[in-house]
């Protein structure tokens, strides 16, 4: 049997330790603590084709080929751990003001070109879909084949599946992949992965999140994803089973600190889009650090005869999990995945081999 170190056991990680080690190999994964990263932090947003923008072909590529590939991955994962992950189908962007309307209209209009489905909605059609939302939505682009996934579930069982399909866990920090004594090893460190495997153009950016509970009486959590843009800010709300998640803030920091700025505006945003959402509970804030690459595709490929590299997924790490797991799995049987060409690791000075 081969066998196989992953260094780093984020959700890209565990995923592929999970499936390597069902096709035959024998797997370690190395973390201090594993699934604690970016992935603990994250929304769970699948949105590739409401994030769709003209001249960024290769990312809507990219990300469409993992979402196509998410309810297989998402049915394996509960064929073995009983665990169902998805949080919401559908994903709905709203426009609340004219300058907003007109970017949807692009969107649409691009995506649809590329042949992706994406609805446009007038207000009443946005109210039909989301009641509870703020009466100022005044045009909604929706998404019927996008997905979200509770994250923690997800690396709930990922790790639950990967412990059942033999994999070995060994709770270390790697220095060097020059000290591990395996056939194989993958670098999927997240945004460190540059102190593993020096070169690598992976930044760390800054994003916090929160999350909030329904209480007796409070408008329920819509049931899509609602995304918006409030004052040039970004924000999301991502069904989870008791609530929403409302995320995120982005910035070029290193540190996990959650300010002040980044709670009042996230609320003050989410408040604008579903008014409602001021009576829920806020129970967590957290900040985690996306791995992040100059043109935001992440790094997928072969670095050395023995080290393939998995990370720079940036704000899509959840989404482009199983497209990476089986380019990460067509490289480790001396192949590559066509789909995932854009992500070469080659195409920077520090992924060459
Ligand atoms: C606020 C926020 C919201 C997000 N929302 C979404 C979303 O809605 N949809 C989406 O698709 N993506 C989202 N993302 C992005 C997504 O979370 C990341 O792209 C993804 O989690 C990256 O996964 P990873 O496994 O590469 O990294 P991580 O989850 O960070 O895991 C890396 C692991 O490597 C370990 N490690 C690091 N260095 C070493 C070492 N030297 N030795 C051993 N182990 C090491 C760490 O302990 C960690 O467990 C969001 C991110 C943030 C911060």
């Amino acid at each position: 049997m081969r066998s196989l170190g992953i260094v780093g056991g984020g959700v890209v990680g565990l995923a592929i330790a999970w499936r390597a080690a069902e096709a035959g190999w024998s797997v370690t994964v190395f973390d201090p603590d594993p699934g604690r990263g970016a992935s603990w932090v994250a929304g769970g947003m699948l949105a590739p084709l409401s994030e769709g923008w003209p001249g960024e072909e290769q990312a809507l590529e990219f990300g469409a080929a993992s979402l196509a590939r998410w309810p297989d991955f998402a049915e394996r994962l509960e064929t073995v751990t009983d665990t169902s992950v998805f949080a919401a189908d559908g994903v709905l962007t709203v426009a609340l003001d004219t300058a907003d309307a007109a970017d949807l209209r692009t969107i649409a209009e691009w995506v649809s070109r590329q042949g992706f489905e994406l609805w446009l909605l007038d207000r009443a059609g946005v109210r039909e879909i989301e009641p509870a939302l703020s009466r100022g939505a005044r045009l909604g682009l929706f998404a019927p084949e996008e997905l979200a996934v509770d994250n923690r579930a997800l690396i709930t069982a990922l790790l639950r599946a990967a412990v059942a399909a033999g994999v070995e866990f060994v709770a270390k920090e790697v220095t060097s992949v020059g000290t591990l004594r395996f056939d194989q090893i993958v670098v999927s460190a997240g945004h460190t992965s540059p102190t593993v495997w020096a070169g690598l153009p992976v930044r760390p950016v800054k994003g916090e999140i929160l999350r909030l509970r329904a209480r007796a009486g409070t408008t329920p959590p819509p049931e899509k994803v609602v995304r918006a843009r409030v004052h040039g800010r970004s924000v999301y709300l991502v069904p989870r089973a008791d609530g929403v998640v409302v995320g995120a803030t982005q910035y070029e920091a290193a540190d996990t600190h959650v300010t002040v700025a980044g709670v009042r505006d996230l609320i003050a945003d989410a408040e604008a889009l579903m008014p409602g959402i001021g009576e829920y509970e806020l129970y967590e804030a957290i900040a985690g650090l996306r791995p992040m690459t100059p043109d935001n595709l992440p790094l997928i490929g072969r670095v050395s005869d023995r080290v393939v590299v998995a990370t720079g997924h940036g704000r899509n790490g959840i989404l482009t999990t199983p497209l990476t797991v089986d380019a990460v799995l067509a490289e480790l049987r001396g192949d590559h995945l066509a789909e995932a060409k854009h992500a070469r690791p080659d195409r920077f000075p520090g992924g060459k081999r």
